[in-house]
């Protein structure tokens, strides 16, 4: 880890640590178990080994997306057969989604809209949304795709707290996901965001073709940023039918928990989230994630449009592990 002075950079702390790929890689190639043993120690320091905080996520407005992202069964360019485009949902029907979620235990809660970017005739509707959820007493988090820097502060006036903007893949591999934006365009929104004072939420998704350097590299730009995001998904690819991306190799259970110990050790403060294709791991391998420091889910049945391991199944999982949901005070 390269320890350089930006004493001259106006406003930062007078050391920061950077990331390199090497040392990262190097972490990453580590034998199995030494890597999980710094994975732990670094978990173990920052947070309760056994509380895991709980999201729930829903769509507030599902397919008909003008982008092209090739894992994502909402774009209205994929090849296959496209999903049908849904309107932005009532503002009451929301609450009273989100008042069910937090009945059942969840203690932030996620809205996603399949949008490039919200146009400014939906801003006060999701206004609305983050204002009512804020107020039932749980954390906010949006996913609406591209903000402009007022658009961010209107977000932020509102009250939410999060905004979930991933980076998916590394800087050298997004143009073979998607072609309708680029990662200078994914940072600058981050930028939007965390300049507007919210917590940002990035992460991204393994098995997708790409290379281990690529998981390494995003990584190193997440871990890089000014300040590291507080939230950090990380998903493994659902194929599905009729996606770029629906014969995409599936990625190898210990590369994936290996990419987790190393997003821990690189972000030891962050929550590191164990977010879409749980339905596809077994059980071992999500206590692996959790040893490699994950402690953060979803919970619920669905994710976006993706299956999610119902509440039964994960309640069973989490008593069998001994693990308990985290409390709002300490949760970010
Ligand atoms: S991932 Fe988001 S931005 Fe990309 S196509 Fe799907 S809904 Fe649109």
């Amino acid at each position: 880890m390269a320890l350089i002075d930006l004493a001259h950079v106006a406003g930062r702390a007078p050391f920061r640590t950077l990331w390199t790929r090497a040392e990262a890689r190097r972490l990453y190639d580590l034998p199995f178990a030494d890597l999980m043993f710094e994975a732990q120690t670094v978990h173990r320091r920052n947070f309760d080994p056994n509380r895991v905080q709980m999201s729930k996520l829903l769509s507030i407005k599902t397919g008909g997306c003008a982008e092209d992202c090739g894992y994502c069964s909402q774009s209205a360019r994929m090849p296959g057969e496209k999903m049908k485009a849904s309107k932005l949902m009532e503002v009451e029907r929301v609450l009273a989604e989100a008042q069910k979620a937090k009945d059942g235990g969840a203690t932030r809660y996620c809205m996603g809209a399949a949008w490039r970017s919200p146009k400014d005739r939906d801003m006060d509707m999701v206004v609305a949304m983050v204002e009512g959820v804020k107020a039932m007493g749980m954390e906010t988090c949006m996913t609406l795709g591209m903000l402009t820097p007022q658009q961010a502060l209107t977000l932020k006036d509102a009250g939410l707290d999060y905004y979930n903007h991933n980076l998916d893949t590394s800087e050298r591999y997004y143009s073979e996901i998607i072609t309708t934006r680029t990662f200078a365009d994914r940072l600058e929104t981050l930028d939007n965001v965390r300049s507007a004072g919210m917590k940002v939420c990035a992460g991204g998704i393994l098995g997708m073709g790409e290379t281990i350097d690529d998981r390494v590299d995003m990584l190193v730009t997440l871990a890089n940023m000014d300040e590291a995001p507080e939230s950090v998904p990380v998903n493994m690819l659902i194929p599905i039918p009729g996606t770029k991306l629906e014969n995409a190799e599936p990625i190898d259970a210990l590369d994936f928990v290996r990419t987790i110990a190393l997003a821990r050790i690189m972000m030891p403060e962050s929550h590191v989230r164990l977010a879409a294709g749980r339905t596809e791991m077994s059980d071992e391998t999500q206590a692996l994630c959790f040893l490699a420091g994950v402690n953060s889910i979803f919970v619920g049945e669905t994710l976006l449009t993706a299956d999610n391991p119902g509440e039964d199944h994960d309640g069973n999982l989490l008593r069998r592990l001994g693990i308990q949901p985290e409390e709002l005070d300490s949760a970010s």
